[in-house]
């Protein structure tokens, strides 16, 4: 026999039920009897379809209303003060509060930090913890679900986020110290939790250690080990998991562990597979993760079943199957689609239609447990469609490919270095000292969502929708004027998403209808599918650009996606490096940026906000992703002339270990966040001696709140101290599509003003 497992299931809903439960909550609209009642109907159904995909054991405790490192934090009573209503028990509300700062019940408050899941597009609320930090038992919900999913039949496999990854995730508040302090204080009560869980009659406890695909220090090892020879509870077996890489140098210390079962990565750690079957103790069980939990691919089979053979002869009845990781990162189910052609939808698998694939994967490893012929045929179907895939004329495109080939190194270059472009610009532009501009979008109104929407459903005419967002753009326009800015951009309007309204103009790219992930708490994306080489039809921006660039005698910025972000962003061919589908991004790119120039556009942005997250987990893959990526960046601009002013973004503010890759971009100017760091991270750009142009935030549009002028002086005069005022530019943290436009003017009519008195300022004493 040889079993299979889910290491968790989309929470979401295939129509996103749980973002409109929870919405519903939020605003009153339902009362909290509701949403538990919506709640365990999801969980109902999700249990019910994956046990009708035939695994072993149904994962409980994947289900959570926000994110599930916030329910571990509420789990072990990790909640912060602030959050806490005098008497008040943790519950539902405690979570929206630490998650959104506020909830139906109880006084607002600043919501905890969120940041990205290991490399995911998933966030997770931060753990807070404080040196006298304790934990005990606070919170019901694993014992309450695993007996839910119980009584109504299923056998379960809870699964808990490991301690040494749960103190890894959080930060220490107020000072720094060292979190591996509070494990002495954790392990109790997982202990207590490991205990709770036999009562309830569970055999099986997946427990998940992701850390152990990062470059972990000794000491975070060493935790490691420690805390599973602690939580040992007899009849109780763990399934150690481990996910989105290989295990490394770990590979020793996680096949050692005294646990009864390891997961790994066989996508992502797929070399070390052989090496990990030799060093398991006889007595362990290995889960092999072979369907892919991060992207959208149907399976290769074929392949994975001659991956595992030599491993099933190896462990036999110790061979476990799964997919990958949670499947919390790949949309619910594929029979959704009703727009896909039948082609492409055949290449594809979404969490519904991958567990059937691993079930048939385990049907060919359980051969006595049932007749072969239902196995053999998805077998032959799938191994049908996975050739039609490999040689089809519409992924490989010739043209695409010999452009590629002939890439010359002189592409990746500016024809000057960026003293004399910034000669040539200063020239050419006319700017002031301490230029204003803003990063793109403007405020998207409801009327404008409206008018996207209608032209999109084909019930406005190209015509009528062309008049509404000229007409939008020249009010964004004027507005610029009126505030005194002095690069103007044309606002966006008819962009839905940044990559999204590329990507539908790129041969190459595919859009679902109902491809949701979760991103964080209620919030879904519906990343685009790149399956084959990206090409560029015909021009994509020039047309508004030129436009907009029509009714103003200031420069105007043209405004594009990069391709790291068109990248990062979306569900991307496994059949080539990502490296290549990034390059074929950048070529499309780079005629655009050359289209926008020959319209006389004189300085374009190409926006990186993802460039940061596509860092591997393992620091000595930085250098390669680092290469390509500003590689394609360059090759994307450095085709314009001298004068043509290169702008880039990027929206955060850790950028000390990758400072040299983004001078290395050799834009003439990057915006980025600051204002809410107080113009920390520009150490790093001074430390290095960044030598272009700098635009540090210096109004924080994630905030309702309009900065004064004087704070925004008082921003100002801080960056230039360490940057030379003549390379100092002045502008908001982010794009503005999320504001209204009465904070908006407000905002950028000080920001026009705390520019102009540094201009007074700097000119008195000259
Ligand atoms: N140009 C985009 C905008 O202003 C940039 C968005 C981003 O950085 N995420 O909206
Ligand atoms: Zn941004």
């Amino acid at each position: 026999m040889t079993l299979s497992h889910n290491l968790g299931f989309p929470r979401i809903g295939v129509n996103r039920e749980l973002k409109r439960a929870v919405e519903a909550y939020w605003k009153g609209v339902i009362d909290g009897d509701e949403l538990g009642r919506r709640g365990r109907e999801l969980r109902a159904r999700h249990w019910q379809q994956q046990a009708q995909s035939g695994l072993d054991f149904v994962p409980v405790g994947d289900f959570s209303w926000y994110d599930h490192v916030l329910d571990t934090s509420m789990m072990l009573g990790a909640v912060p003060p602030r959050f806490r209503n005098d008497g008040e028990s943790i519950n539902l509300d405690t979570c929206f509060r630490m998650a959104r700062g506020r909830a139906p019940s109880g006084r607002p408050t600043t919501a905890c930090e969120m940041t990205k899941w290991f490399d995911s597009n998933y966030h997770y609320i931060v753990p807070e913890f404080s040196q006298e930090q304790s934990f005990n038992l606070a919170c019901e919900k694993l014992f309450e679900e695993v007996a839910e999913a119980q009584a109504l039949g299923y056998k379960v496999k809870p699964v808990v986020l490991g301690p040494v990854s749960y103190l890894w995730l959080g930060k220490s508040k107020d000072n720094e110290f060292d979190r591996l302090q509070l494990l002495d204080r954790l392990l109790p009560v997982y202990g207590e939790i490991l205990n709770r869980l036999k009562t309830l009659g569970v055999e099986w406890l997946q427990i998940d250690e992701p850390v152990l695909v990062l470059d972990l220090p000794v000491a975070w090892r060493r935790a490691i080990e420690s805390s599973y020879h602690h939580l040992q509870v007899k009849g109780l077996n763990v399934l150690l998991t481990t996910y989105f890489g290989s295990l490394g140098n770990n590979l020793h210390l996680a096949c050692n562990l005294p646990v009864a079962g390891l997961h790994v990565d066989a996508v992502r750690g797929r070399d070390q597979l052989t090496s990990i079957v030799d060093h398991l103790p006889v007595y362990k069980v290995l889960s092999v993760g072979l369907i892919d939990g991060r992207n959208i691919w149907r399976s290769d089979l074929d392949r994975m079943i001659a991956t595992l053979n030599p491993i099933k002869k190896r462990l036999k009845d110790r061979l476990w199957l799964a997919p990958s990781c949670s499947l919390l990162h790949v949309p619910v189910d594929l029979d959704k689609e009703q727009q896909l052609d039948t082609e492409l939808k055949s290449w594809l698998a979404f969490a519904c239609q991958k567990l059937d694939e691993l079930n048939v994967l385990k049907q060919v490893f359980s051969p006595e447990q049932e007749a072969m012929t239902k196995p053999l045929q998805a077998l032959k179907e799938a191994r049908t469609v996975v050739r039609s895939r490999v040689g089809s004329p519409r992924i490989h495109r010739d043209d695409v490919i010999n452009r590629q080939q002939n890439i010359d190194v002189e592409m990746f270059n500016r024809r000057s270095d960026y003293a004399q472009r910034a000669a040539k610009q200063r020239e050419q532009l006319a700017l002031p000292d301490y230029p204003t501009t803003t990063i793109g979008s403007f405020p998207q109104t409801i009327e404008i969502r409206r008018v996207r929407r209608a032209y999109k459903q084909g019930e406005m005419s190209q015509q009528d929708y062309e008049t509404h967002i000229r007409k939008e753009i020249a009010e964004i326009v004027a507005q610029q004027e009126e505030l005194g800015l002095d690069v103007l951009v044309h606002g966006e309007p008819e962009r839905n998403d940044m990559v999204e309204y590329f990507g539908e103009q790129l041969d190459g790219f595919a859009f679902t209808e109902n491809g949701w992930v979760q991103s964080y708490g209620s919030r879904c994306v519906k990343p685009p599918i790149i399956y084959g080489d990206v090409k560029r039809q015909s021009d994509m921006t020039v047309e508004w650009a030129c436009y907009a660039r029509s009714l103003t005698n200031k420069p105007m910025k043209g405004m594009l996606t990069g391709p790291v972000t068109m990248l990062q962003w979306s569900f991307v061919r496994d059949d080539q490096p990502r490296s290549e589908t990034c390059q074929q991004i950048a070529l499309a790119l780079r005629d655009e940026v050359l289209a926008l120039e020959r319209a006389g556009i004189q300085v374009i942005q190409i926006d990186e906000p993802a460039f940061r997250e596509g860092l591997p987990l393992k620091r000595r893959e930085w250098h390669a992703y680092l290469q390509w990526a500003v590689d394609a960046f360059r090759l994307s601009s450095a085709g314009v002339k001298n004068e043509t002013q290169i702008h880039t973004h990027m929206c955060y503010a850790e950028f000390n270990d990758i400072i040299d890759a983004i001078a290395r971009l050799d834009a003439d100017v990057i915006t980025i966040e600051t204002s809410r760091s107080d113009m920390e991270l520009l150490n790093a750009f001074t430390d290095f001696q960044y030598p272009n142009e700098i635009g540090p935030g210096v109004y924080d549009i994630h905030s309702p709140n309009v900065p004064t002028v004087e704070q925004m002086v008082t921003l100002l005069k801080r960056a230039a101290s360490c940057i030379p005022a003549q390379r100092l530019w002045v502008n908001p943290d982010c794009g503005l599509k999320t504001r209204g436009w009465t904070e908006v003017k407000a905002g950028l009519l000080n920001m026009v003003a705390a520019a102009r008195q540094l201009r007074t300022e700097s000119a008195m004493l000259e």
